[in-house]
């Protein structure tokens, strides 16, 4: 069984368009993940109180056999592996990956929440996801 997942890409530290770019090479080498679809890359200005640089941010549509909970360890991983340190809740980090939407799934417990309960105040998630669904503005 495969699911279609929406995975957003985020980073401030360092070398934020590399970092993307090895978290999709990442991302692509899951056992049992593909990539379907990536968003541009866009700017956005940092989320919260806490005074850091912009954000580079993506989103890819990928096709996943895992679980979700199993998808977030992978993405755990991948963040750990760009160096990633958890200070504060919404600081700078190399490499942010939050799955945003999983076509037919929900999920609500501790560690993970599916669709991602920011999502409706991200107007750059919701314009971006729907660029990755092929829903059209006009
Ligand atoms: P936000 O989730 O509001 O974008 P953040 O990305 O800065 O904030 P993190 O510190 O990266 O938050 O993540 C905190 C925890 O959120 C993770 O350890 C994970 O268990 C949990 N979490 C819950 N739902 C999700 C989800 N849909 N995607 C990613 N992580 C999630
Ligand atoms: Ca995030
Ligand atoms: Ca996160």
């Amino acid at each position: 069984m495969s699911n279609v997942a929406y995975v957003a890409l985020g980073s401030n530290l360092g070398d934020r368009d590399a970092a993307l770019s090895r978290a999709r090479k990442a991302l692509s080498e899951i056992n049992g993940v593909r990539i379907l679809r990536a968003t541009e890359i866009e700017e956005t200005e940092p989320i919260g109180s806490v005074r850091q640089g912009k954000f580079l941010n993506q989103m890819v549509a990928i096709s996943t056999e895992l679980s979700p909970r199993a998808l977030l360890a992978a993405l755990h991983r991948i963040e750990r592996a760009a160096g990633r340190v958890r200070t504060v809740r919404w600081g700078p980090r190399t490499l942010d990956m939050d799955i945003v939407l999983i076509e037919g799934v929900e999920v609500s417990d501790d560690a993970l929440t599916v669709p991602h309960p920011e999502l409706p105040n991200r107007d750059f998630w919701l314009r971006q996801l729907d660029e990755l669904r092929g829903v059209s503005d006009g």
